[in-house]
This record gives structure tokens, sequence and C-alpha cells, in this order.
């Protein structure tokens, strides 16, 4: 069973996968309570979906990416789940803040966005997402190396972006390339 906050479709905007229709499935809860999240459903209602419940309500969209989010997702042990997901020839997408990421270790692609930035997980992800103000500690991301993709995402408004966030950003990546801007397509779409 698990704490099902919503399940709904869009389109992925965010990241690699920016652009791609996915299937999200909000779980409830998480470990930390940060100032700015975009989440705040996570905290309120939540219903106890068996594995197969969900997988028969995501059956009814016809994409085959499903995107589990928060939350924070790895507050379950989701790998029987994720098992289930491929049987049902699911691409299993993560996003976490990197609380225990053995528990979705069998998912296809892990979205790893730390909080702490003076505690980076090296392994464990596919890529990495850091969520930029013009007032963050930048000299602690760009130490980070990584084959793997490193994204900087403006800290936009709840509905809509932050265009003082988005301009430092994009500065940001045009002096050190080896970041990528993600922008987070919806909002500026206006879509969920
Ligand atoms: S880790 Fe993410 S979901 Fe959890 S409180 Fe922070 S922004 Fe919200």
């Amino acid at each position: 069973m698990l704490k099902v906050v919503e399940i709904f479709y869009s389109i992925q905007g965010e990241g690699f996968y920016s652009g791609t229709p996915s299937i999200f499935l909000r779980l409830h809860g998480c470990n930390l309570a940060c100032s700015f999240c975009d989440d705040a459903l996570h905290v309120g209602d939540y219903k106890r979906y068996s594995f197969s419940k969900i997988i028969d309500e995501i059956k009814s969209y016809p994409a085959k990416q499903i995107i589990i989010t928060g939350g924070e997702p790895t507050l379950y042990d989701l790998r029987e789940f994720i098992d289930a997901l491929h049987v049902e020839g699911y691409f299993v997408c993560i996003e976490t803040n990197g609380y225990k990421l053995e528990n979705v270790k069998n998912a296809d692609w892990i979205t790893y966005s730390p909080k702490d930035w003076d505690d980076i997980k090296k392994d464990g992800w596919s890529e990495i997402k850091f969520i930029v103000s013009k007032d963050s500690e930048i000299d602690k991301i760009l130490k980070l190396q990584s084959e793997k993709p490193i994204y900087i995402q403006p800290l936009n408004f709840f509905d809509k972006p932050n265009f003082e966030n988005l301009d430092f950003c994009i500065d940001l990546a045009k002096k050190y390339p080896h970041l990528k801007l993600s922008i987070q397509m919806h909002k500026f779409l206006g879509v969920e």
C-alpha cells in the first residue's frame, strides 16, 4: 500500500526528459520542510492505494513513462512496486531529495535534487538538479564534477516563473557550460 496524494497526466517540464508526456504519481509526506516547497499538497489528504489499484488507474493513460514524486518518494521502499511497473512495460522515473536512494535503486531514471549542498551524494542517481536563486551559495555546486547531467533550475514562484532567478541561472550556465538549464516548462505554459 502507498499513500497517494494524486495521480495525473501531464508533460514533464524539468530536466533530461523535459517535454515527455508522463503520468505523475505524487506520494504523501517528506522528511524535509523546505521553505520554498512547491508541493505543499504532499502534506495534505491522501488515499491508501494498493500497487494493483495504482497500476489499474495509470493504465487509463496512453503514456508509458511514470514519474513518482512527492513529497519524498524514498520514504517508501518502492522496489517491489517498481518491479511491478516494469512488468507492465513502464519506464519509471523518480524525483527525490536523496533521502534513501536504495529504496528506488531499480528505477530507470532518478532525478536527485539535494537540498543540503554540503552533503551531496556522488552515486545512485541519473541526473542532479539544483534549485538556484540569485542568493544561493553557488560555490558549493560548482565543485561537483560528473559525467551525468548537472542541471540548475531557477527557484520559481508556486505557479509562475521567477525571471530574476531565471536570468541569474542563464548567466551562470553561460559562464559554467558544464551546467544545463532546466526551466520548469510547465510554469511557462501554465499547465499542471
Ligand atoms: S524536499 Fe522537496 S517535497 Fe520535501 S519539503 Fe523540500 S521541496 Fe518540498
